[in-house]
């Protein structure tokens, strides 16, 4: 079997509390939290083997809140991956964190360990908003890790904010973009709210207005918003994500281009090519309990057809504002998307709504506030096409860029 590189994200289920807008899978009971980090390093090194991949380029260590668990846990989850990995950790190793774990030593025993990248979960800087969110955090907890990672030069910082929270106006979220602003962070995340079904904050918000923008309308603030990021000189390389040049997320970026990801832990999701060589799709069972115990169930597996997995790699890829890769598509797909939705595509084009040239096929920004119009279009087409692959993925690291 051909062996491929992959990235690898970790999902650490714990959090110390549970947020009330949130549908991740974590738990805020600890009593697992160690046999579950052991467990995750035995499901690295036995999924490496059996989905044949070489190496990991990237390691993503999002959650739950890993940043809460114990510096000597993750020392042990990230000296165990470098043996994996062949005694190397990649260049991009990002931990997820929320502001009360930021302190100088763990920051000091982190980058011991190799973390280089720092994703903070800071959503907004406003008491009264961090409340309704039901977060465990605070302005002056936001403002004292800010402090403390203003001093680590050699870390990449990326924030994560939250706009369209109830009861938020326009200036509530161009303020908080602002603030972000000043600490010149690496990275911005600019993600909008979505009131996800069974969390409590859909509960009580589920029949009422949730935003409160009587001047503007949500695509002027986002306009607006992109404006701020722009001039301060960050490019918006994905939908909801900002950075400033050659800091974007290479983790994020193998999802966005289809590339492959092996999951681990309770609830981790992977897309890899399977021992029968067939692209595979599945989730570790959300069981923290029976995973700690040894237990690696899965489920939510599939099999995406040619047609599916095409209708995916579209609908990642004209996210990202450099588009799709054509020489990556041909390899993969043998064709061209002239081949496969010409109406749809030669109408958008005309409109200006999306570019093609020799590298890439790519929204227009205007394109790209309007991508699910296009999306479906393009389906449609697809749908009455005879497009049945093959489809060669994953391709050699050498192709993917
Ligand atoms: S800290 Fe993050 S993962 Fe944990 S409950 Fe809050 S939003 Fe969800």
């Amino acid at each position: 079997m051909k062996l491929y590189d992959a990235a690898l994200y970790i999902h650490i289920p714990f959090c110390t509390s549970k947020c009330d807008y949130c549908d991740f899978y974590s738990i805020t009971d600890y009593a697992y939290s160690k046999d579950t980090v052991l467990e995750i390093t035995k499901q690295v090194e036995n999924d490496k083997i059996t989905y044949g991949i070489d190496r990991f380029h990237s390691i993503y260590i999002g959650g739950g809140t890993p940043g809460s668990l114990s510096p000597e846990l993750i020392h042990t989850l990230l000296n165990r991956i470098k043996v994996i990995n062949r005694g190397v950790l990649p260049e991009e190793l990002t931990l997820e964190c929320n502001p009360v774990n930021i302190s100088h030593n763990n920051l000091k025993s982190w980058q011991n360990d190799g973390i280089n990248r720092i994703s903070l979960g800071i959503q907004t800087f406003q008491d009264s908003f961090l409340q309704l969110a039901g977060r465990n955090s605070s302005r002056k907890k936001i403002l004292r890790a800010l402090e403390v990672l203003s001093c680590k030069k050699a870390l990449s910082i990326s924030l994560d904010l939250i706009q369209g929270l109830p009861g938020m106006t326009a200036e509530d979220q161009l303020a908080d973009l602002k603030e972000a602003l000043s600490f010149h962070p690496d990275h911005i995340s600019w993600y909008s709210l979505s009131l996800e079904k069974g969390t409590v904050l859909e509960d009580q918000w589920a029949n009422r207005h949730s935003l409160n923008l009587p001047e503007r309308t949500e695509e002027q603030v986002w306009a607006e918003g992109c404006q701020l990021l722009e001039r301060a000189g960050y490019i918006r390389y994905e939908v909801s994500n900002f950075s400033l040049p050659t800091m974007s997320c290479n983790h994020n970026r193998a999802y966005w281009e289809m590339r492959p990801y092996l999951g681990c832990g309770p609830g981790a999701v992977s897309m890899i090519r399977n021992p029968e060589g067939r692209i595979e799709r599945h989730r570790v069972a959300q069981d923290v309990k029976s995973y700690a115990e040894g237990s690696v169930l899965l489920d939510n597996r599939e099999m995406p057809d040619p047609i599916d997995f095409l209708k995916d790699y579209l609908l990642m890829g004209l996210r990202v504002t450099s588009g799709i890769d054509l020489n990556s598509f041909r390899r993969i797909f043998s064709c061209v998307p002239e081949e496969l939705f010409p109406l749809a595509l030669a109408r958008f084009k005309r409109d200006k709504f999306i570019e093609t040239d020799k590298i890439s096929l790519k929204t227009t920004s205007a394109g790209l506030d309007m991508l699910n119009t296009i999306l479906i279009s393009f389906f449609d087409e697809l749908d009455t096409s005879d497009y049945a692959g093959p489809v060669n993925w994953p391709l050699s690291s050498a192709v993917c860029s």
